[in-house]
C-alpha cells in the first residue's frame, strides 16, 4: 500500500514530488517495474510475505512498486494515511464499499452519483445481498437519520456529482454517519484534491476515477482509494468484525490490531479484495497516471477558469434556456460550492437550449473545438448529449425522472484557449 510522504509541502509541490524519493544514483522519474513476480532467496522469506508478517512485493496482483509510488502520491494529495490504485474507478467504488460490508448489510448513498456507480449499487451489489437506501444530496439531517438501519455499514456520496453537478454537504453527511458509528465514503473525482479534500471535512475514505482529471489526457482507465486512517474500528467492533476479529486466510491476523487505524482499511482491501478479485492497474498505466498528476494543480486551475467563463457566456446567451454550474450564483449549490471549493469545482457545465432535444442535436453537429465523446474531465473539450448516447434507452419521461432531461447537454470544458472554446460555442449556437 502507498504510504504518504512530504505532508508538510504545499499541494502543488506534492503533485510533483510526493510518493517517490530517489536516493543517490536512483532514477529521477519513477521506475516502471513491469514485472509480475519478485524473486526471493528462501521459501522462508517468501512465506513471511504471504503471512503479511513483513511488508514487501511478491506478486503484482497484490502489490507493485510503481503502483505504490503513485498511490502514495494520491494519498498525500488527499491528506490520507494510505492509498491503493485499482484498474478502474468502478473497481475503486466497489472495493471501497465492499471492504466495509457483507451480504445482509446496508449502505446509505446519495442519489446524485455517477450512473455506473448507481448501477453497481442498485443492481450488482444488491445481487450480492447488500441493500441500499438512496437519499437526495440535499436530504435533511432527519431524512439522513431515518435512512439508517441497524445493519447500515457506510454512507456514500460524490463531492460534485457526475453529471448532475450537485454538491455534497460532506461535513453534514460525515456528522450523521459518525453519529451512527459508520464511515463516510466520498467519490472526489470531479474536484480532485486540488479543489477539495473531503478528509478535511470528516470523510473517512475517498475514491477516484483517475481516468478523469488525474490522468487528464484520456489515456488510462484507473481508480484510487485513500483512507484517512481515522475511523476507530474497535469503537464499533460489533459492526466491523472484518477489521477486529481474526482473518483465518492469514493465520488469524486482526487488521485493526496489526496495521493500526492508519493501515487497516487499505491492507484489508489489498490482502482480501485484490487477492481474490484482482483489479490492478498495469505498472505502465500507473506511470502514465503519474505524468498526469505532475500537472494536476496547473490544469485544474485552467479547467475551472475556462468552465466558469463558458458557463457565464452560456447564461448570457438568449438561445440558452438554462445553465447548471456550481460556480454560478444561479446554481442551487453555489453556497456549498463556495464552502467546499473556494477556488472552483471542475470544468464540467451542463445546459439546455430553447428548442430542446432537436436544437441540441443541431448545435453539437456544428462544433469544431469540442468533440463528441462519452468522456469528461480531459484536456480536450468534450461534449455529450446523454439522451442520444448514455441514456438513449430511456423515454423523455424517464429522462426527466432521473434528472437528465432530453435537452441536457454536458460540456466538459478543456484547457484549450478559452476564446476558441467560446467562439466555437457561439458559432454553433447561431445555427440553431
Ligand atoms: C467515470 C467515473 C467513475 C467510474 O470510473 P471508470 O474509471 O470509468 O470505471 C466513477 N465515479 C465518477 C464520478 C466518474 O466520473
Amino acid at each position: 500500500m502507498g504510504i504518504m510522504t512530504k505532508k508538510e509541502q504545499r499541494i502543488g509541490t506534492r503533485c510533483i514530488h510526493a510518493g517517490y524519493e530517489p536516493t543517490n544514483g536512483q532514477p529521477r522519474q519513477i521506475p516502471i517495474i513491469q514485472s509480475t513476480t519478485f524473486k526471493y532467496d528462501t521459501s522462508e522469506d517468501m512465506g513471511k510475505l504471504f503471512d503479511l508478517e513483513v511488508a514487501g512485493y511478491f506478486y503484482t496482483r497484490l502489490q507493485n512498486p510503481t503502483n505504490d509510488f503513485v498511490a502514495a502520491k494520491i494519498a498525500s494529495l488527499e491528506g490520507g494515511a494510505a492509498g491503493m490504485l485499482t484498474s478502474s474507478g468502478q473497481a475503486a467504488s466497489f472495493f471501497s464499499t465492499f471492504n466495509l460490508c457483507s451480504g445482509g448489510d446496508h449502505i446509505v448513498a446519495s442519489s446524485a452519483i455517477y450512473g455506473g456507480t448507481f448501477n453497481l449499487f442498485n443492481v450488482t451489489m444488491r445481487r450480492m445481498g447488500i441493500d441500499f437506501t438512496f437519499v437526495a444530496p440535499d436530504a435533511t439531517d432527519d431524512e439522513l437519520h431515518a435512512a439508517v438501519r441497524p445493519n447500515t455499514k457506510a454512507f456514500f456520496g460524490e463531492t460534485v456529482a457526475n453529471p448532475a453537478l450537485a454538491v455534497l454537504d460532506i461535513e453534514r453527511f460525515a456528522k450523521v454517519a459518525h453519529e451512527h458509528g459508520v464511515p463516510l465514503v466520498v467519490d472526489n473525482t470531479f474536484p480532485t484534491p486540488i479543489n477539495c479534500r473531503p478528509i478535511e471535512w470528516g470523510a473517512d475514505i475517498v475514491t477516484h476515477a483517475t481516468t478523469k482529471y488525474m490522468d487528464g489526457h484520456g489515456t488510462c482507465v484507473g481508480g484510487a482509494i485513500v483512507d484517512a486512517g481515522k475511523f476507530d474500528w474497535f469503537a464499533h467492533a460489533d459492526k466491523f468484525p472484518g477489521f477486529t476479529t481474526p482473518d483465518e486466510s492469514y493465520h488469524g491476523i486482526v487488521y485493526a490490531e496489526k496495521f493500526g487505524l492508519e493501515g487497516a482499511f487499505i491492507t484489508k482491501a489489498t490482502a482480501q479484495l485484490m487477492r481474490d478479485l484482482g483489479s490492478i492497474p498495469s505498472p505502465h498505466n500507473s506511470f502514465l497516471l503519474n505524468m498526469g498528476l505532475e500537472s494536476l494543480h496547473v490544469r485544474m486551475e485552467r479547467h475551472c477558469a475556462n468552465g466558469l467563463a463558458v458557463a457565464q457566456f452560456l447564461e448570457a446567451n438568449d438561445k440558452v434556456a438554462w445553465v447548471n454550474y456550481p460556480g454560478l450564483p444561479s446554481s442551487p449549490y453555489y453556497s456549498l460550492a463556495k464552502k467546499y471549493m473556494p477556488n472552483g469545482s471542475c470544468g464540467v457545465v451542463s445546459f439546455g437550449l430553447h428548442g430542446g432535444r432537436k436544437a441540441a442535436e443541431a448545435f453539437m453537429k456544428e462544433l469544431k473545438v469540442a468533440t463528441i465523446a462519452t468522456h469528461v474531465a480531459d484536456a480536450r473539450s468534450c461534449i455529450l448529449h446523454p439522451a442520444n448516447a448514455t441514456h438513449r434507452q430511456l423515454t423523455d419521461e424517464e429522462l426527466v425522472a432521473c434528472g437528465v432531461g432530453p435537452d441536457l447537454i454536458r460540456l466538459s470544458v478543456g484547457i484549450e484557449d478559452v476564446r476558441d472554446i467560446i467562439e466555437d460555442v457561439e458559432n454553433a449556437l447561431k445555427t440553431v
